[in-house]
């Protein structure tokens, strides 16, 4: 089973303090101030909108993994769902055997999703 963990890193954008102060006079930046949407230029110690204000970020590649992975588990359960009525609608005679077949994968598909996205929202 594969592992997925959250590699945190100190966010680059706050310098892990969760408070953005890139702008002028350590105000917050225009970025961070859209993010929060408040309105005006000059806004000091606003959350900082890369990280959320959290101080911490995660790398861009994990994000994306962790988007795409349980979308392309979607794809491969919706694609199976689509076979199987196919062959039951066709009455193909290995039907029984595909049907199964497909009843394992998305069973332990569903159970790894199910269990990975618990571990990652911890
Ligand atoms: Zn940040
Ligand atoms: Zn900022």
């Amino acid at each position: 089973m594969e592992q997925v963990k959250a590699n945190l890193y100190p966010c680059a954008h706050c310098e892990g303090s969760g408070t953005c102060k890139s702008g002028a006079n350590e105000s917050s930046c225009a970025a961070c101030i859209k993010n929060n949407e408040l309105k005006g230029k000059e806004h000091v110690g606003l959350a900082c909108g890369t990280c959320g204000g959290l101080g911490m970020a995660e790398p861009y590649t994990e994000r994306l993994n962790k988007r795409t992975k349980p979308l392309l588990a979607m794809g491969i359960v919706f694609i199976m769902l689509i076979i199987v009525s196919g062959l039951a609608f066709t009455k193909n005679p290995h039907f029984t055997e595909v049907l199964a077949f497909a009843t394992t994968l998305i069973g332990g598909i569903v159970a790894y999703y199910f269990a990975g996205s618990k571990h990652a929202s911890t």
